[in-house]
């Protein structure tokens, strides 16, 4: 099977499973790379009721090149695209928010775990006001095996309680699914798909990205082939169904932005104040 067919294959077993309705209304979370880029194509391609939305993060010439590329594909594509700008709404660019939580909260807390939190709220709360009813991140089979494995190697499985094709719960009418439908698609297909379909992309890494740990676990990840990441997400899958049960699926709303979250005061409450 030629790479194009392979990629796409996997894209559609995947939605397939999640029960996805060519009505349904998918945000995807765009960030100007290879993987978004290409769920986003890819969705396009078949059919799916997409639109498109960037976070602009202020992160100097860098964020600057991320959304004019996010900006040319969805022109290429037809599709509406929302611009989130971190700055205006939050009052500052993700590197002054992330300096100023670190030097008066927690200096220990990673670049991309703070980046990662404010990024999350922001999609669950846009993707509400837009009425989409999925958000769609290009997490792929590498990024997935490797939260795996780092939890794994912190001796604390149970973190992996939010991997999987589809993040939702049923229970708070305010969360929105997140699915990821590059979920079982190796990252060098994924690089080489873009490539193929010549989409604009910006294939630097994230100048913030600086977590040592995260950085070792990948390189480890990327000297493996594509079965034996298959195969850590099939251990994966084998123990999924205890920590499920064990997560608390009880999901309150944050006393202070009225957010899903699992105690009175979301994580992104707690470390932004605005
Ligand atoms: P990361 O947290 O950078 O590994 O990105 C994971 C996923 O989050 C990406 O594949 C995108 O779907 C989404 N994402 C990351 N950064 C942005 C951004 N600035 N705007 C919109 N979506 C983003
Ligand atoms: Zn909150």
């Amino acid at each position: 099977m030629n790479l194009t067919k392979k990629v796409e294959s996997q894209v559609k077993k995947t939605l397939a499973k999640i029960k996805i309705s060519k009505k349904d209304k998918i945000l995807v979370a765009m960030s100007g790379g290879k993987d978004s880029a290409s769920v986003c194509y890819i969705l396009r391609k078949l059919n799916y009721n997409v639109e498109g939305f960037h976070i602009d993060l202020k992160i100097g010439d860098y964020s600057d090149r991320c959304r004019k590329a996010v900006e040319e594909l969805c022109k290429n594509l037809k599709i509406k695209l929302y611009i989130y700008d971190i700055k205006k709404e939050m009052g500052g660019g993700m590197c002054y928010l992330r300096t100023a939580i670190q030097n008066s909260r927690d200096s220990k807390l990673k670049n991309c775990a703070i980046c990662g939190v404010i990024k999350k709220w922001i999609f669950n709360k846009e993707a509400r006001r837009i009425k989409a009813k999925y958000i769609a991140t290009g997490h792929n089979l590498d990024d997935e095996s490797q939260t795996f494995l780092m939890n794994i190697l912190k001796g604390s499985p149970q973190l992996s309680a939010n991997i999987g094709i589809e993040t939702r719960n049923k229970e708070n009418e305010k969360f929105i699914s997140r699915i990821k439908p590059l979920f079982y698609v190796d990252e060098n297909d994924v690089r080489e798909y873009s490539k193929k379909q010549n989409l604009p992309v910006i294939y630097d890494k994230c100048p913030c990205a600086l977590d040592s740990y995260r950085i070792q676990v990948r390189k480890f990840i990327n000297t493996l082939r594509e079965k034996e990441k298959l195969n850590i997400m099939k251990n994966f899958e084998k123990i999924f169904p205890l920590i499920e049960r064990k997560k608390d699926l009880k999901l309150n709303f944050c006393e202070i932005c009225g957010e899903p979250s699992r105690n009175k005061i979301c994580r992104k409450c707690e470390l932004v104040k605005i």
